[in-house]
Formats: structure tokens, C-alpha cells, sequence
């Protein structure tokens, strides 16, 4: 392990309050209605996010029966979104996937070509490269969670452009604020700079955790290179591999205490496999 990776640096502190095009200051960002007209009708299969294998887990107590059922019905709604272009082109809206009440939530950038079709996040080879790293410290895929900053696919997989992230971003904040994860790992450049709130870049700031805040609480915000990216360099995929498996350390520290008042939430943006540009 080389030194700047053994060398956790903790970072100062960032806010993540809602930017100020979706919340008026000091106020929670009332989160947009899923399209012009406010309707929920669903567009597409929806991809809940609940456990999608494996057997069927214990009975969840009431309040994460609870916390599940706001996360379906988020997911509904956010399925008929067409706050911007990305509605047009997309098969449908790619929410998240994996357990709700997750420790570790994974973020990316945008769903690519196979995402889009198939409805879930990371399907592709950087999936399976995703599920390996997982499996390298002793968890599956069903044991966290997985989103994306931007929810549709943007054609041909460019990068999302400002106005797309800001529409998106609340879908985010909310979505981070209904999980409630120990620990956020941001994969490549887009999400981790739009969680962090800085322009730092990843090759700077990957396997460096720092706390951020995030609506009502404070999280563990852990970038780290994105799997497609490390999928073409080997070098970049042994950085993966070290800044992985600082994972359960990460997760086995104290949780922060939640502060009294609960607003909404702060955001994030992700990145894709196969040929897409701006995952460094
Ligand atoms: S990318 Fe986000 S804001 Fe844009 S249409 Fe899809 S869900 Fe709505």
C-alpha cells in the first residue's frame, strides 16, 4: 500500500445543505414533484429498493418498516420524473438498488446503457468488478446499497451538464436522507465532488474519508476510484483494491450524532462503465 493511500488524511468538515436553486436558506428543499403536472404516475418498471436476492430476510421492526415504506413510495415517485431533458431518451429511471437500511451506500455517476435497460445500477462489467471488491471484504451486493447522483441516462453516456445535476440532485439529498448510511463511498470524479461540495479531484482525494453533513446528520464520505475506470488501469485498480478494504474499519467507527433539527438532504453525482469520459 503506498503512502498516500495508507495515510487516511481527514478532511475538514463539509456542508452539504441543499443548493440554494432547490432550498430557500434555512429551509428544507421542498423536494420537486416528480414532473411538470406533480403526477406520480409510474413511466416504467420501478426498481424498489429492497433486497433484490437471497432468502427473504427477518421481519423488520416498526420504524424500518416504516423507513422502507417511504423509500418505496419515493422510488414511485421519482419514476415519473421529467424535471429535465434526460426524461426524453431514458428506459427508465435508475433509483438505487440493495438493503434501505444499508451501513455502506455506493454512489456513481449516471446509469449507462445497460443500467438504462435493465433498471439497476451498475449491471455492467464495472458491476461485477463492484460485486468482486465487495466480496474482498466479506460482503454482497444485497448488504448495500447502490444509486447514482443523476437518475436517467444521458444519451451516449456523456456527462451530465449542471442544470441535469441541480434537477436532480434533491432525489439524491432525500434518498441518502431515507437510508441513513454510516458510510457514503463515492465512486469517481462527478459524485465525489458533487457530495464533498469541493472541485478537488479523485486521484487527490480517493481512500481520504471526511465528514460531511448531509440533511439532519453526519455521514462518512469515502471517494474512491470508479470501477470502470480502474476496469483499463491496472495501477488504478490496485488503488481500488487498498482503498477498499479500509471499508470495515470505516464502518465499524462511532457513528456521529444526529443534530436535533431535520431538514432535507444534500446530493452527489456518479459514473458509468464502458466508454465514458470524466471518471478521473
Ligand atoms: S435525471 Fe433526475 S431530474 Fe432528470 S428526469 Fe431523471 S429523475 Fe428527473
Amino acid at each position: 500500500m503506498d503512502q498516500a493511500v495508507a495515510a487516511a488524511v481527514p478532511v475538514a468538515a463539509a456542508d452539504r445543505t441543499p443548493s440554494p436553486a432547490t432550498a430557500a436558506a434555512g429551509q428544507s428543499p421542498a423536494l420537486p414533484p416528480p414532473d411538470a403536472a406533480g403526477s406520480t404516475v409510474l413511466s416504467g418498471p420501478v426498481r424498489l429498493s429492497t433486497v433484490p436476492f437471497g432468502p427473504a430476510p427477518p421481519a423488520a421492526p416498526e420504524d424500518a418498516r416504516t423507513q422502507l415504506t417511504e423509500l418505496e413510495a419515493f422510488a414511485r415517485q421519482v419514476a415519473g420524473c421529467t424535471r429535465c431533458r434526460l426524461h426524453e431518451g431514458r428506459t427508465q429511471v435508475v433509483f438505487g438498488v440493495g438493503d434501505p437500511h444499508a451501513d455502506l451506500m455506493f454512489i456513481g455517476e449516471a446509469p449507462g446503457f445497460h443500467e438504462d435497460k435493465q433498471g439497476y445500477p451498475f449491471v455492467g462489467q464495472a458491476g461485477k468488478l463492484l460485486d468482486k471488491l465487495l466480496a474482498g471484504i466479506g460482503l454482497e451486493r444485497s448488504q448495500v446499497y447502490i444509486a447514482n447522483v443523476i437518475k436517467c441516462r444521458p444519451p451516449g453516456n456523456r456527462d451530465p451538464v449542471p442544470d441535469e445535476k441541480e434537477a436532480c440532485e434533491p432525489y439524491l439529498f432525500r434518498q441518502v436522507e431515507l437510508i441513513r448510511p454510516k458510510v457514503i463511498a463515492t465512486l469517481g470524479n462527478h459524485a465525489t465532488k458533487q457530495l464533498s461540495g469541493k472541485e478537488t479531484g479523485i486521484t487527490r482525494v480517493h481512500g481520504q474519508e471526511q465528514q460531511i453533513h448531509v440533511g439532519s446528520f453526519d455521514v462518512l464520505l469515502y471517494p474512491l476510484y470508479h470501477p470502470a475506470a480502474a476496469l483499463y488501469t491496472p495501477a488504478m485498480l490496485t488503488v481500488l483494491e487498498q482503498d477498499f478494504a479500509r471499508l470495515p474499519e470505516l464502518l465499524g467507527r462511532p457513528v456521529a450524532a444526529a443534530e436535533p433539527a431535520a431538514p432535507q438532504l444534500a446530493a452527489a453525482v456518479a459514473a458509468e462503465p464502458a466508454v465514458q469520459l470524466g471518471l478521473f
